[in-house]
Formats: C-alpha cells, sequence, structure tokens
C-alpha cells in the first residue's frame, strides 16, 4: 500500500505516538494504514470416515492439497464463513460441531480450522480446484500439503480425534 485510501496522498513509514511499532502514515489527513490480518476459515469433512481434500489450481499452493476453506467476509460469523466455502469448493452442506485450532505464522493471515458434519451433497470442485479425494488418515499426502495450517489442522484433528477413541 502505497496511497492513502481516503484521500490519495502518499503514505510513509513514521512512529506513531503510544504506539512500540511504526505504521504506515498518510501524508496529507493523517490516517493511518493498520495492516491487519486476514480470516481464512476452514472445515475438514468427513466422507466414509475419510478426509475430503482439494488440489488447488491456483496459487499459492498450486496443485497441493488443502481441506475446503477460503477468506471470511466482513457480514459473516467465522462458522458462516466456513460453511459457505465448503458448499462452494467441494459441495457439501456442513455443520460446524467443533474448533479443531486457530493458526497463525507471521504471514498476514489467521487459519480458523473447524471439525464439521456432513448433512448433505455430492463431492464436486470449483474451478479453484484441480481435483477432490478423501483420504484416510495413513492416506494423507503430508509432503503435498498447500500450507503450514494444512498440516498443523490435520495433525491436531487427528490427534483430538484419538484422543476421543
Ligand atoms: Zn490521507
Amino acid at each position: 500500500m502505497n496511497f492513502c485510501p481516503k484521500c490519495g496522498s502518499p503514505l510513509r513509514q513514521q512512529s506513531v505516538a503510544g504506539d512500540p511499532k511504526e505504521r504506515l502514515v498518510c501524508q496529507g489527513c493523517g490516517f493511518i494504514f493498520y495492516q491487519d490480518p486476514k480470516v481464512s476459515t476452514c472445515t475438514i469433512p468427513l466422507v466414509d470416515g475419510k478426509v475430503v481434500m482439494v488440489r488447488r489450481a491456483i496459487d499459492p499452493g498450486r496443485g497441493l492439497w488443502v481441506f475446503p476453506g477460503g477468506y471470511m467476509d466482513a457480514d459473516e460469523t467465522a462458522e458462516e464463513a466456513a460453511v459457505r466455502e465448503t458448499r462452494e469448493e467441494v459441495n457439501l452442506r456442513v455443520r460446524v460441531t467443533d474448533l479443531v485450532g486457530v493458526y497463525s505464522y507471521r504471514t498476514g493471515i489467521v487459519v480458523i480450522v473447524y471439525a464439521c458434519e456432513v448433512l448433505g451433497g455430492d463431492l464436486r470442485i470449483d474451478r479453484e480446484s484441480l481435483e477432490v479425494q478423501a483420504f484416510a488418515e495413513s492416506e494423507i499426502p503430508w509432503d503435498e500439503l498447500a500450507f503450514p495450517s494444512t498440516r498443523d489442522g490435520l495433525r491436531d484433528f487427528f490427534r483430538t480425534r484419538s484422543a476421543e477413541g
């Protein structure tokens, strides 16, 4: 971001009173541009006891596997976003049941992963994916996962499930 979203004047990195970090400040109107993280919400749906994942058709992570999810809109809850993204990406109607985990890596993205119950729908992909497949725990392609949150979310999901028996 180089220019103020309010007045179009240049932004410059500078210190702000009471804030230990330098911020982007508009040189015209004084607007402080905070680089807030984006929130991505995901589900781990099970079909026949196997984890539903898609192989991504777009970057980042093109050709790699991830469970359904995407960016949350401002006018929905995190759970609603996860349910919507799951329907859009793999055509499954789901209900969120449990939080698997919240993952962040100083990359500007916070990933929220939910366990869910599948209520209906037949697996189908949209244009963001190359294929959809359901994996047993022993079949997960650990070396071909799209993001650190994919690896960490699956690890926590399986750990919780085995702890519950
Ligand atoms: Zn401005």
